[in-house]
């Protein structure tokens, strides 16, 4: 079978790969639409996960079931289906601990492109079948359903991470599609101020279309400064922190009002350090909580979210800027997300209707 792969660190392409077996457990799946995410590009060319070689890229698509294992139970080759970014083993000890995400170590329930070959490919295989796929709702459109993959998942996580409660204001930094999934999910959270940090046109436009009230910009002076000009001094109840480097947890920590929360989903593809002022974190007593988590994975969730956009709660097509239709387009998709033209938010890929 054919797979794009990161070849070594800033280096991709097609390859041939033997198409993967499947355990017992385990399902084989066609893609039938995949999405490009900000991570590939951390992967392949910041070499944030480390070295790699041959692996094929993409955790974020939609698929059709092609074969089972003998001990899958609800799924069969034809079903169409949700795939989510993480899948984790869930007769782990720590999915038992209530972290599958670090189910077999830390951040390893992310398999897909990490630690085994990922989705952009003619199949993929996928672990735990029936606790990790969902089934595709039949009013959802397959490019629609990639953004289940890992953007809703994630921006939701960012807002369960800072805990959003009824009549906060929150702080999201960084409206990329992970940051507006934020956005989105805060607002549903009963959020009642939502100030955004982002300048893009098309990000702040799908932020207002989401719930954000209020932009600033990184680029005009510090976050901190702009956010406690906007509060009267006295900051947010809780921030989200979706974009940016580690700088950013120095302004999310001066933003926040004592007892505040942040919930970072951002991945910090380098630095050594992340740096935590000391007078504002109220020298060390301020209780300022900061949360930094990856995204639950599973069926469960992917069920429940799949439900939300099925019933017309959640719409995620303005996240999809850019689609594209056959596997000839995907490397200038995965181009395009590393170049970010103004215009994108996240590009997709049909591989069939
Ligand atoms: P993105 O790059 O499209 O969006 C990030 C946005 O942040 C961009 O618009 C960028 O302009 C903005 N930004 C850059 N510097 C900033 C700063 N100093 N302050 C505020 N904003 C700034 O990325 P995305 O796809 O929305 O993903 C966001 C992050 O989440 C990425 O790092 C991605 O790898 C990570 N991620 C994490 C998980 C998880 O499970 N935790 C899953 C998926 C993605
Ligand atoms: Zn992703």
């Amino acid at each position: 079978m054919k797979g794009y792969a990161m070849l070594k660190i800033g280096e991709s392409g097609w390859i041939e790969k033997d198409r993967p077996e499947c355990g017992p457990l385990d399902a084989i799946c066609k893609p039938l639409a995949v999405a490009i995410c900000t991570s590939d590009v951390h992967t392949l060319w910041e070499g944030a996960i480390g070295e790699r070689h041959n692996m094929i890229l993409g955790h974020e698509c939609c698929a059709e079931v092609v074969e089972v294992g003998s001990l899958v139970k609800d799924f069969k080759p034809g079903d169409r289906v949700l795939v989510p970014a993480i899948t984790p083993d869930w007769n782990s000890l720590e999915a038992q601990a209530g972290y599958s995400m670090h189910s077999g170590g830390m951040l390893a329930g992310w398999k897909f492109s990490n630690f085994k070959d990922g989705v952009f490919s003619e199949f993929f295989h996928v672990n735990d079948a029936d606790g990790n796929l969902a089934l595709l709702p039949s009013n959802i459109d397959p490019v629609d359903a990639c953004m289940l993959s890992d953007m809703v998942p994630t921006g939701f996580h960012g807002v369960e991470l800072a805990d959003v409660q009824f009549g906060d204001t929150v702080l999201v930094i960084g409206i990329g599609p992970v940051g507006l999934m934020s956005v989105a999910g805060a607002n549903m959270r009963g959020a009642s101020r939502i100030i955004a940090v982002g300048t893009r046109p098309v990000c702040v436009e799908a932020a207002r279309g989401y719930g954000a009230v209020d932009f600033i910009s990184y680029k005009d002076g510090s976050i901190e400064d702009q956010v406690l000009a906007m509060t009267g001094g006295k900051g947010v109840d809780k921030v989200i922190v979706a974009g940016g480097g580690c700088e950013t947890f120095e302004s999310a920590v001066k933003a926040l009002k004592p007892g505040g929360k942040i919930g970072n989903v951002n991945y910090l593809g380098s630095g050594t350090y992340v740096n935590i002022p000391r007078a504002e974190w109220g020298v060390g007593m301020g209780h300022k909580q900061i949360n930094g988590g990856l995204m639950p994975g599973g069926r469960l969730r992917m069920e429940k979210l799949g439900a939300l956009v099925s019933a017309g709660k959640l719409d995620v097509h303005p996240l999809v800027s850019h689609v594209f239709d056959g596997w000839e387009h995907l490397e200038e998709a995965l181009f395009l997300m590393r170049d970010k033209p103004k215009d994108l938010i996240k590009p997709v890929v049909k591989i069939e209707d």
